[in-house]
């Protein structure tokens, strides 16, 4: 069997080394010209680096990125509303949540991948027939295989064109992010916050990535569509969050304009259909999440893991993406719709809405934190 997988990003390459643990053979495409390191940073949550660990990855993802032993959310007054522990992660699930650079990670899938990305091939449309798929790309080259994966991210081509078309959801909020050129003191890498502003989307956060590496971002509500200059943007950005506390303020001050990535953050109302005869989708082109659970890239890694189990144990191709779809589509879609209500509980403006929703993250019982956490990263995927 040979997979044709359109996309190069966490999605795609974690499936070609979840396939290669399986025996198989697969190629890789990726509209982008070359592999650029790009991004700032990104938290693996113990799910994702479970499966990492399954995939013999876990050590080298760990030795790249970094440890922090507790993710606080606060206030920007510095009340505390939530806390998790990463020691009770590790000891409970078997991994921790490790935070590292996109462009650390995305190198790192690139030397464990079986075959290389072949790069500037943009998928245009397939043509299927009742013994393979033929992917077409626009510099007029073809390749054939058994199935193709739709890894090709929120804007799926492989989804507009053969799948459904998705309903594309604003969440009301603009993200900037940034990878600042620091080491934070030690009391700081120990403790990671995310600090909500007054209402209005305003959130941040900083954290340490990788050696002199800090992730730096802030979610702000705006509409869609507003492009500040870069400039403009530092400035919102030092204006917005001039009152945080901890080390904000110098993290402030190492920000540059043009390192800042801007970009809307949406999702994808949930998909019923991510299955077309020989075309099965994967990762943001199944299910685009708002970032709010860090679980987007998180649950394009448990595909692929899933995926190649399905491809190497059911008897054809139609059985493996209907076990496929059975076993990812139901929790997917309950992470998307958590993080999607996240996304509206922060862009609250009311001050009295704001305290009862502060009230109840603070007081929310033990019991039905441990069973969040347990949908989230107790997950079994054998
Ligand atoms: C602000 C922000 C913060 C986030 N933080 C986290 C986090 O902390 N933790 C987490 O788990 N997730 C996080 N996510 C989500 C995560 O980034 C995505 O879920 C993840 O990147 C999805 O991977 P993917 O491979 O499915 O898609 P993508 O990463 O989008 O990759 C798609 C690939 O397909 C290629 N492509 C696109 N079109 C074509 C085409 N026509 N032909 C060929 N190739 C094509 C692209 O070049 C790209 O390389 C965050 C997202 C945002 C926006």
């Amino acid at each position: 069997m040979k997979v044709l997988i359109i996309g190069g990003g966490i999605g795609g390459l974690t499936t070609a080394i979840a396939l290669q643990q399986r025996g198989i053979a697969c190629e890789i495409f990726d509209a982008a010209p070359s592999n650029k390191p790009l991004g700032a940073g990104i938290m693996l949550g113990a799910n994702a680096m479970n499966v990492y660990n399954k995939l013999g990855l876990g050590g080298v993802l760990r030795d790249h990125g970094v440890l922090f032993r507790q993710l606080n959310i606060m206030t920007y007054k510095g009340s505390l509303l939530q806390t998790l522990d990463n020691k009770i992660l590790e000891e409970k699930y078997g991994a921790a949540t490790y935070a590292i650079h996109r462009a650390a990670l995305q190198q790192q899938l690139i030397n464990a991948a079986p075959v290389p990305v072949q790069w500037g091939k943009r998928f245009i449309r397939a043509v299927q027939t009742a013994t393979g798929v033929t992917a077409h790309f626009e510099d007029g080259s073809t390749a054939t295989g058994d199935i193709l994966v739709g890894a090709d991210g929120i804007r799926s081509a492989v989804r507009e064109a053969h799948v459904t078309k998705a309903r594309y959801r604003y969440s009301g909020q603009t993200c900037w992010r940034a990878t600042v050129a620091i080491t934070l003191p030690d009391a700081e890498q120990a403790a990671t916050s995310e600090t909500w502003g007054p209402g209005n989307g305003v959130r941040a956060m900083y954290t340490q990535v990788g050696p002199n590496q800090v992730y730096f971002w802030m979610t702000k509500r705006m509409p869609a569509g507003t492009q500040p200059t870069p400039e403009a943007s530092l400035q919102l950005i030092k204006s917005t969050l001039h009152n945080f506390p901890g080390y904000m303020q110098t993290v402030l001050q190492h920000l540059r304009p043009n390192t800042l990535i801007h970009s809307d953050l949406y999702d994808i109302a949930p998909l019923h259909q991510w299955v077309n005869g020989r075309i099965v989708l994967l990762g943001d082109a199944a299910h685009a999440t708002t970032p709010n659970l860090g679980q987007g890239a998180g649950q394009a890694i448990e595909d692929a893991y899933a995926l190649a189990r399905c491809l190497a144990t059911e008897k054809d191709i139609a059985s493996a993406t209907e076990k496929y779809c059975a076993l990812r589509m139901k929790r997917v879609h309950t992470l998307v719709n958590i993080a999607w209500n996240l996304a509206r509980a922060t862009n609250l403006r009311n001050p009295l809405l704001i305290a009862l929703r502060n009230g109840v993250m603070r007081n929310m019982p033990k019991r039905m934190a441990d069973k969040q956490m347990d949908f989230i990263f107790g997950v079994q995927l054998d």
